[in-house]
């Protein structure tokens, strides 16, 4: 069986921050560093780069990460507080290192706000990324890292409650609506415990986020989802509908942060009691 012994998670960046971590910064945006431990080896993953790449590296020098120790970076998807710290952080490792993203993630992106159209992409060119030490790995099916640990590539859309809304992308010239099907997640089967979701913003909805790691382990049953769960302008119906997966699934911790929204949180909360604990900057989950 495909497994890792153990996976050691901390959020270098997050929009919060706990009150006893005043030394770090918090801000819109995601990174994770992501330790997996086999066969008495450890492979360093960076999942997302935050905002910035500033605050990411400050925040993992106090942290006593060193980031120069990543093997290769994951991009969840293509929006810039996933994405905007990737170009300092490649110059700060130094040397070459893979960085895997669905190809969708380098295509213009743009948010509706307010009514006006905000930019909302990478905010690098690929030659950039490759003149920085960057080895672009584009794949819209699912990607291998090491035994017992996947990325999705592009998820399915099952779930009718599940619609992206507010996104823009081009085409042709023209704006249309943006599905955001770059958005990926990351499987980890971890020894004993089972399936570990890890998602960015899960833009492609949580629920088939679920069910894509279901097919991609072989295991219906799911340990933990970690990451954004994008449900702060979620319906109480499809809240709802999310609660519903997560306890099919034999869900055992549930890690919101970023994106999740206060409502999904405290429902989550009610449910689940002390299996849920929210994320924040420079918090560290052990499995
Ligand atoms: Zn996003
Ligand atoms: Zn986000």
């Amino acid at each position: 069986m495909s497994q890792v012994d153990g996976m050691r998670l901390t959020v270098l960046v997050d929009d919060f921050k706990n009150q006893l971590q005043s030394e770090l910064a918090a801000k819109h945006g995601l990174s994770f560093f992501i330790e997996l431990k086999a066969g008495g080896h450890t492979t360093n993953l960076l999942m997302d780069t935050g905002p910035s790449a500033d605050i990411v590296m400050q925040n993992a020098q106090k942290l006593g990460i060193e980031l120069r120790k990543v093997d290769s970076i994951v991009l969840s998807h293509g929006h810039y507080d996933h994405t905007g710290g990737l170009l300092g952080i490649l110059k700060h490792i130094g040397r070459k290192v893979p960085v895997i993203a669905h190809p969708g993630a380098l295509e213009p992106k743009f948010v509706m706000k307010k009514k006006r159209l905000k930019k909302a992409g990478i905010p690098f060119q690929a030659s950039e990324l490759k003149k920085s030490g960057g080895i672009l790995i584009l794949k819209r099916g699912q990607t291998s890292i090491m035994p017992g640990v996947l990325v999705s590539g592009e998820i399915k859309r099952t779930s009718q409650l599940e619609r992206v809304k507010g996104f823009k992308t081009t085409k042709g010239g023209k704006l249309v609506d943006d599905h955001m099907i770059d958005d990926q997640a990351l499987f980890v089967t971890v020894r004993s415990k089972g399936s570990v979701i890890i998602t960015g913003c899960a833009h492609a909805g949580l629920i088939n986020t679920i069910k894509q790691a279901q097919k991609a382990t072989g295991s219906k049953r799911v340990h933990a989802v970690i990451g954004g769960f994008h449900l702060a302008n979620a319906s109480a119906k499809r809240i709802g509908a999310t609660v519903g997966e997560l306890q099919r699934a034999g869900v055992k911790a549930i890690m919101p942060c970023h994106c999740t929204g206060e409502k999904a949180i405290a429902k989550f909360i009610e449910v689940f009691g002390e299996k849920c604990r929210q994320l924040r900057t420079g918090d560290v989950v052990s499995l």
